[in-house]
């Protein structure tokens, strides 16, 4: 179902929190496209032929054995769960953490639902990227945040220009960045900003949450140390929704203990606890580490690939009327028109030539991005994705004639 945003009818009663929010323009197109014939490259919807349905299912015939995978959990998550978590997250960090420092979440975007009810109250400033993950815009939105955007580059967020604001005076609550392969944009945030953010925390005080579902799905190298290797004021989410399965529902979130605790007591009237079975299946498979390395493997090679064939189509059919970023690794690419091509018209016609993307307003938090948009590369093969290209040329071949 798609939603418009609901005006504050007074009959209604809603909260006040209803009226600043809009629905995602993602999740309506969706709806949109899921016509067979289409080639979508608009939602973030990793290969579901790569997801490993039968190593799943034997995972959860082995759960299923228990009866506690059919009953209620701790809220926190499924202990075995948040040691896993804790072990995998202190390789990445460089530090030993402990299980009481992670909260399993039902996937990362309610992580972020759960801090900010945690961390925020209405009108705190949250500095996000411009342009921004629409979950996480929302998320903020939802509380009621002053939302304050930083550029983006090729480097990730522009931490100089935070430095300058913060210099001036704001003081925020919270910064959100998605630092490795970044949606929309595909970047990966420098290991020298990496730092250099981690500082401002220290010294400004804020908290950084940094939201990593894509840092698995490097191409040639992973991304540098996560910004939680250098500053305790980190509150680091993930997610096994593109490395396993969305469907599973398993993300997390680990930092400060108390601030662990109080996410805790937040989701307590929130779901009470998240899935005890595919929290054990999600064990499983992330234990199971030759098995994960090979699948993580096949799931790269795959990505790599499709993005190289992604480029070199719509390099192929749009030459110099059209820039991207480079991709080094997770789903997206973020292309811009240089001939001052609407993205938003643009879609009109995309749709009637059974191609999609998302259109770059749809990320904006004081920007509009009119001629640019969001290409996921991750769903279709290279071949799909080719047509996908050569539609979208027919698309804009029939934008211009308008
Ligand atoms: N953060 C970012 C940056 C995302 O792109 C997504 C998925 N679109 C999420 C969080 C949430 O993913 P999930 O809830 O499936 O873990």
């Amino acid at each position: 179902m798609s939603v418009d945003s609901p005006s504050l009818d007074p009959s209604l009663r809603l909260s006040s929190r209803m009226a600043g929010l809009r629905s995602s323009a993602i999740r309506d197109l969706l709806t949109f496209t899921a016509r067979p014939e289409v080639i979508s490259l608009a939602g973030g919807l990793p290969a579901v032929e790569l997801v490993p349905r039968e190593r799943i299912a034997r995972a959860a015939q082995r759960a299923l054995g228990d009866p506690r995978s059919v009953q209620y959990g701790e809220t926190s998550g499924w202990a075995p769960l948040r040691e896993t978590v804790a072990s995998r997250e202190s390789d990445a960090v460089g530090r030993r953490l402990d299980s009481s420092e992670v909260v399993i979440t039902h996937g990362s975007q309610q992580a972020l639902s759960l801090l900010a009810q945690v961390l925020l109250d209405p009108g705190d400033t949250v500095v996000v990227e411009e342009p921004g993950y629409t979950g996480a815009l929302q998320a903020f939105g939802a509380a009621q945040a002053a939302l304050v955007p930083v550029a983006l580059d090729a480097d990730g967020m522009d931490t100089a220009v935070l430095e300058e604001a913060l210099t001036e005076g704001l003081r925020p609550k919270v910064v959100h960045t998605v630092s490795n392969f970044h949606n929309p944009r595909g970047v990966v945030l420098s290991a020298q900003r990496r730092e250099h953010l981690a500082s401002l925390a220290d010294r400004y005080g804020f908290w950084i949450i940094e939201d990593d579902p894509y840092g698995e799905l490097w191409f040639d190298a992973p991304a540098p140390a996560p910004v939680a290797a250098h500053s305790d004021r980190v509150l680091r989410l993930s997610s096994g929704s593109k490395t396993l399965a969305p469907a599973l529902r398993v993300g997390w979130l680990h930092g400060d203990r108390r601030v662990c605790e109080a996410v805790e007591l937040i989701k307590q009237g929130t779901d009470l606890c998240g899935s005890s079975l595919t929290q054990r299946i999600a064990t499983e498979l992330l234990d199971d580490g030759a098995w994960l390395d090979t699948h993580l493997a096949t799931v790269r090679g795959a990505y790599a690939a499709r993005s190289g064939a992604l480029i070199r189509a719509l390099e192929s059919a749009f030459g110099e009327r059209l820039s991207h970023t480079e991709v080094f690794g997770g789903m997206f690419c973020w292309i811009e028109f240089t001939d001052g091509c609407d993205t938003t018209r643009l879609l009109e016609r995309a749709i009637e030539h059974d191609v999609a993307f998302v259109p770059g307003g749809a990320f904006g938090v004081a920007k509009g991005h009119p001629h640019a948009a969001r290409l996921c590369f991750a769903t279709y093969d290279s071949a799909a994705l080719v047509e996908g290209v050569d539609r979208l040329r027919r698309a804009y071949d029939a934008h211009l004639r308008t």
